[in-house]
């Protein structure tokens, strides 16, 4: 087995914004073209080294994303800034590439009944329709990520077993995919399975680079980076706001909070190289785009020093 060098001061954590995708992707509210291009420009000014920007997938399936090649089109690119976009298929590949996206994410579940569910395919299928995504993706020059959702447990069938998501992993490792993500929708992550699937999957597919996507649906999101720290993982997708949720967990939380998690990772002393107040203004107009309160904390506590006037509380009485 590897070893193992934990994720302390002085290191450096690839943060990727997934909000203009994942964020937005369910919400009941639109988001204009033009907000989305100017939320993707502020998030690359502010440092983001990874955006999630968009979705090839099919306009009736999400109606949210069906500006991709027009939010792709409108946004300015920055040297710094990777931005990514899902794509389901060989023609979302081809779309995406016409976009000029620099990384293309394919994603799949790693337990059978998820998959059939959310992508209509058995785990095979969406292994075997990935060889086309490669090749086309490969023939552009652009590099493919994949993602493995499910990959700490299963609202229908449970625990998916390790073994499972390594065997995705090294699929996709054997294709020439750069990394994949373990990606957590449902919430079911918890810090022995995070420890115990990075070095599963380290072990089966040593070259791919890991990412964790942690959702704080049950409140220990961030727990969960920390275990993933722990275990060297110095990537990790969340999204501004804490926007995003999931169909089959109603009223739950979304992604973890990029500003929250940038909090964390900063007062350790890890660099990011995001500029934090920058994401906690932006959240705050998230909140405003989108009509109603999100999850992120730091945005509405400001950071542990930010000090108060004296005049400004009253004092207690008795
Ligand atoms: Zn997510």
């Amino acid at each position: 087995m590897a070893e193992v060098s934990p994720i302390t001061a002085g290191h450096r954590v690839e943060v990727t914004e997934v909000g203009p995708r994942d964020g937005i992707q369910a919400d009941a509210t639109f988001v204009p073209t033009e907000h989305k291009i100017a939320l993707i420009n502020r998030l690359t000014e502010a440092g983001v080294p990874r955006i999630e920007a968009t979705s090839f997938v099919s306009p009736r399936a999400v109606p949210q994303l069906a500006d991709a090649a027009e939010v792709m089109k409108g946004v300015k690119r920055s040297k710094s800034t990777v931005l990514a976009a899902l794509v389901p298929n060989a023609r979302g590949a081809i779309r995406a590439a016409e976009a000029g996206v620099d990384q293309i994410v394919v994603f799949m579940s790693a337990s059978e009944s998820h998959n059939l569910k959310n992508v209509n395919c058995t785990v095979a299928e969406s292994l075997k329709a990935f060889e086309d995504v490669a090749k086309i993706a490969h023939d552009s020059g652009i590099p493919v990520h994949g993602a493995i959702a499910t990959s700490f447990g299963c609202p229908f069938e449970g625990d998916v077993p390790v073994a499972q998501v390594a065997r995705i992993a090294r699929a996709y490792q054997d294709m020439g995919f750069v990394g994949m993500s373990f990606g957590d929708t449902t919430g079911m992550a918890t810090p022995p399975l995070v420890k115990e699937r990075v070095l599963a999957v380290r072990d089966a597919a040593p070259r791919l680079s890991q990412v964790l996507h942690f959702h704080n649906t049950r409140g220990i999101g961030l727990a969960n980076v920390m275990a993933g720290l722990a275990v060297g993982v110095d990537r990790y997708e969340s999204s501004i706001g804490g926007t995003g949720g999931c169909p089959f967990v109603p009223k739950a939380t979304g992604n973890i909070c990029t500003e929250d998690l940038l909090y964390l990772l900063h007062e350790m002393g890890i660099e990011t190289g995001i500029d934090l107040r920058k994401l906690m203004g932006m959240a705050s107009d998230m909140q405003s785009v989108l009509g109603r309160e999100l999850p992120g904390q730091i945005m509405k506590a400001g950071l542990r020093l930010d000090l108060h006037p004296m005049e400004s509380v009253r004092t207690a009485v008795g």
